[in-house]
């Protein structure tokens, strides 16, 4: 696709992004001259179990203002309803369930938390060291069952860490492996390389050439939405 875009873009239903109204950001893109638009909200999980997630009963609300914005602006700008999510294999049927809802086109992996070996999840880890082996555990788990379209930040994991290690490197390609077999498009993340720690150009140097990449905004608020081109 060689037209504008803008990809990865969240709502004011998640709790943590700016209170607007999902058209400000159609609008915005539309001023940058980006020819589409994916909203990727975090998606949520049965029962609400995690905080900073879009609420489960609001999940048809969501769909249907976007799916209104996509009529209204229909011959402007390609409205793409989609949802960003962690890979925890214990709630696997449910990835199904929202792969199968004609509604959403595109779901993309954003591995913020894992399980752990405990069965615990990592934000309740004390100690953080290993929180980076269980993500890239999540992250490629998630990538090798087919469920996603995109593996959002696949960088971020690492954002503990401070500097590359053989270690980082090693996991970093067994991740590229499995994405370039299953032929997923990994995201660069304009909002990680405005953190210190979240975007690692030692990992975008193992990334082949050829493999699909996406540029994604992630925005929380009107001002992080950066226009892509080429995916
Ligand atoms: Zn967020
Ligand atoms: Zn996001």
């Amino acid at each position: 696709m060689e037209d504008k875009y803008v990809f990865h873009v969240h709502t004011k239903r998640c709790g943590h992004a700016e209170e607007i109204e999902d058209e400000e950001y159609v609008k915005r893109a539309l001023e940058l001259g980006s020819k589409s638009i994916y909203f990727t909200d975090h998606g949520p999980f049965p029962n609400n179990p995690f905080r900073n997630r879009m609420r489960y009963e609001k999940l048809d609300e969501y769909i249907l203002s976007l799916k209104l914005l996509r009529d209204k602006y229909m011959g402007k700008i390609r409205i793409h309803i989609g949802i960003e999510i962690e890979y925890l294999p214990s709630y696997d049927e449910y990835y199904k369930q929202l792969r199968d809802m004609e509604d959403i086109e595109i779901l993309i992996l954003g591995q913020h938390h894992a399980e752990t070996s405990s069965g615990r999840y990592t934000f309740e880890l004390e100690d953080k060291s290993d929180e980076w082996r269980y993500l890239m555990e999540g992250q490629i788990a998630g990538t090798e069952t087919g469920y996603f379209d995109v593996v959002a930040h696949p960088d971020r994991l690492f954002k503990r860490e401070k500097k590359w290690t053989l270690d980082m490197k090693t996991e970093a390609e067994r991740f590229i492996r499995v994405a370039t077999k299953k032929n997923i498009t990994i995201e660069k993340n304009i909002a990680s390389m405005h953190h210190k720690n979240q975007y690692w150009k030692e990992f975008w140097d193992l990334v082949p050439k050829d493999m699909p990449i996406v540029i994604g905004s992630d925005a929380h608020c009107l001002d992080d939405i950066v226009v892509g081109k080429g995916w």
